[in-house]
């Protein structure tokens, strides 16, 4: 069961798709590192599916917030806390939790056992064992983890669950750790999918007036610098990151180190640069009045966490004499339409986009789409 670790820098860019895979594959033939390839590629699968359907992260955002209304004599309650704790009935459920906590980190098929027996063992919502899971892994991602446990709940591939059985966690824990059947569900139970919720409503930008020094805002779904800085002569660069306080201590840990390797990175080339980190819309404000930017680039964030702020932030921005334009990455621009099928067609596609793979690199602007689909 080797595992790369990388998930965590591929989650935030800190280091890209592309470069890993061209990586691999100039140690190895394609054939040989195409498992590991197949991985990399589903972290996109699944930001493309989400990317397409944005409404299932409302409509996970939503039910999400009617739970944590909820009256505490709900049956799954008691249950909710004592999973949260690692202190249920289950002691090899309790070790995940506490490593999941205390390292922000779980192996793939742990992940499948964890969401598995939370939905269908302890039969707590899949929601919360989402949001729960989000907050603690290093690598959690809006797109995998959300679609994961809908997919391991039967919601992605309609009918289709992923159930724990004790004699596959025993076989592929080595025998670390032994359930007895009667322990776990025997089977899994039909799940109501939500209705899907409402996308954001269509955002009309600022006309985008040209810049010979625009400004550049990133956010920490995106944190590489190679491939946008040499695109443009940009004045400084703002990071926005309005949820910096509502990260888990490990995650928070993580994103100032990964913040301090951009700013090294930066320095490598553009050492003239400035790099200002903003939480809130006022710090924004004064980033782009102490540099005089009048024009702001922003490579658009993944449909998720993010999106509310940044049309926030975008409304914020109508209000000044700012104007603002948007550019996503080649990679997301060229596979995300592909992500229409099941995994094994964008598989198929994207071996044959992989020849040409300069089209997959660098940013483009972000032309007659609708934003809800980004933000
Ligand atoms: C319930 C559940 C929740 C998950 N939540 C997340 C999450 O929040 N964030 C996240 O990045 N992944 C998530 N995954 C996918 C997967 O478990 C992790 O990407 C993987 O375990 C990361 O470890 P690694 O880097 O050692 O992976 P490796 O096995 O070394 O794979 C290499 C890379 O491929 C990608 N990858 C591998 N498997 C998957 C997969 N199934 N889906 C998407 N990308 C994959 C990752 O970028 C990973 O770094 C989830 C899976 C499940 C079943």
């Amino acid at each position: 069961m080797g595992v790369s670790q990388l998930s965590p820098y591929l989650r935030h860019r800190l280091i890209s798709e592309e470069e890993v895979i061209a990586a691999v594959i100039s140690n190895d033939a394609f054939d040989v590192a195409e498992k590991f390839v197949q991985e990399v590629v589903w972290r996109t699968y699944w930001k493309g599916a989400l990317h397409r359907t944005p409404g299932l992260w409302s409509s996970y955002e939503e039910r999400l917030n009617h739970l944590s209304r909820v009256e505490p004599s709900e049956t799954w309650s008691s249950l909710y806390e004592a999973a949260r704790a690692g202190n249920t009935h289950l002691p090899y459920f309790n070790e995940w939790v506490n490593e999941l906590t205390a390292t922000g980190y779980l192996h793939n098929h742990v992940r499948m056992w964890f969401a598995s027996i939370w939905i269908f063992t302890l039969r707590i919502p899949w929601q919360l064992g989402a949001a729960f899971m989000y907050h603690h892994l290093l690598d959690g991602d809006p797109a995998s983890n959300t679609l994961s446990w809908r997919w391991v709940a039967g919601l992605h591939t309609k009918g289709k669950t992923y159930l724990a059985r004790a004699d596959n966690i025993t076989k592929y824990s080595d025998g670390r750790w032994n359930p007895k059947e009667s322990e776990l569900a025997a089977a899994p139970f039909h799940i109501e999918d939500e209705a899907l919720g409402r996308p954001g409503e269509a955002i009309a930008l600022p006309p985008f007036r040209h810049s010979t020094h625009p400004g550049l805002i990133l956010t920490i779904d995106d944190l590489s610098v190679e491939n946008i800085l040499d695109m443009k002569p940009y004045k400084s660069v703002c990071i926005y990151d309005p949820q910096a306080s509502e990260q888990s201590v490990l995650k928070g840990v993580f994103l100032q180190q990964a913040t301090q390797d951009f700013r090294a990175r930066l320095a490598g080339v553009r050492s003239d640069m400035a790099i200002s980190v903003a939480t809130s819309l006022a710090e924004v404000t004064n980033w782009h009045d102490i540099y005089d930017i009048d024009a702001v680039e922003i490579l658009a964030p993944n449909i998720g966490p993010l999106s509310k702020p940044l049309r926030e932030l975008i409304a914020s921005l109508s209000q000044t004499r700012v104007s603002v334009a948007f550019l996503q990455r080649s990679w997301d621009a060229t596979l995300y339409p592909l992500c229409d099928k099941g995994f094994f067609t964008l598989w198929e596609r994207f071996k044959k986009r992989w020849g040409q793979r300069e089209e997959l690199s660098g940013v483009v602007p972000i032309m007659n789409t609708p934003l809800c689909n980004y933000i």
